[in-house]
């Protein structure tokens, strides 16, 4: 497979993941992505930070803030300007999110995907959050979800699945990935 004219980028929040690495490792090879970029760590504008109203929100939240979906997209539209050739992985302290065209802003329809990574096992964090970003970056090339067991794609996307740190497709997404790139 010749190597995907796509550009990756990841945009950590609030910390230098330390998985962010092996995604690169990983998204080159799977994916052959042929550039990674990875951005300084910004934090949240303060604005878009909200504290937990209800009782039982702030005993579940404590000192954690929340920041509504709509507000992070707007906030993410704002930093980057859409290219169909560029793929964007959002990492925050609780959530991974992959973009699709929907960057733009074109469709009402948000093509936003977006796990939570929220209660992992710390032991688990980081091979779990490389799986998911992978997962994301799948759904960045147009691939869509699948029923096979160990595949990348699998739907739903649980953290679980890449426990042991394994990270591949199954042959038919492995096809589709071929037959993408031998198209443009
Ligand atoms: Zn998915
Ligand atoms: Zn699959």
């Amino acid at each position: 497979m010749r190597k995907m004219r796509f550009h990756l980028i990841i945009q950590p929040f609030y910390y230098n993941y330390d998985f962010i690495e092996d995604i690169c490792k990983n998204s080159k090879s799977l994916y052959k992505i042929m550039k990674v970029e990875i951005l300084p760590k910004i934090m949240l504008p303060k604005y878009l930070l909200l504290s937990p109203k209800s009782p039982l929100a702030k005993f579940f939240m404590r000192k954690r803030k929340m920041v509504y979906l709509e507000d992070l997209l707007g906030e993410l539209k704002k930093l980057f300007a859409y290219d169909s050739k560029k793929i964007i992985l959002a990492i925050l302290p609780h959530y991974i999110l992959g973009f699709g065209d929907d960057l733009a802003g074109l469709t009402p329809e948000p093509n936003l995907s977006i796990v939570s990574t929220y209660g992992i096992n710390e032991r688990h964090l980081s091979k779990a959050c490389v799986g998911i970003s992978l997962h994301e970056i799948g759904h960045s090339l147009g691939l869509r979800h699948c029923k096979i067991k160990g595949c990348l794609m699998k739907a739903p996307c649980k953290p679980k699945n890449f426990y042991k740190g394994v990270y591949q497709l199954c042959k038919e997404h492995e096809n589709k990935l071929i037959h993408m790139e031998t198209q443009k």
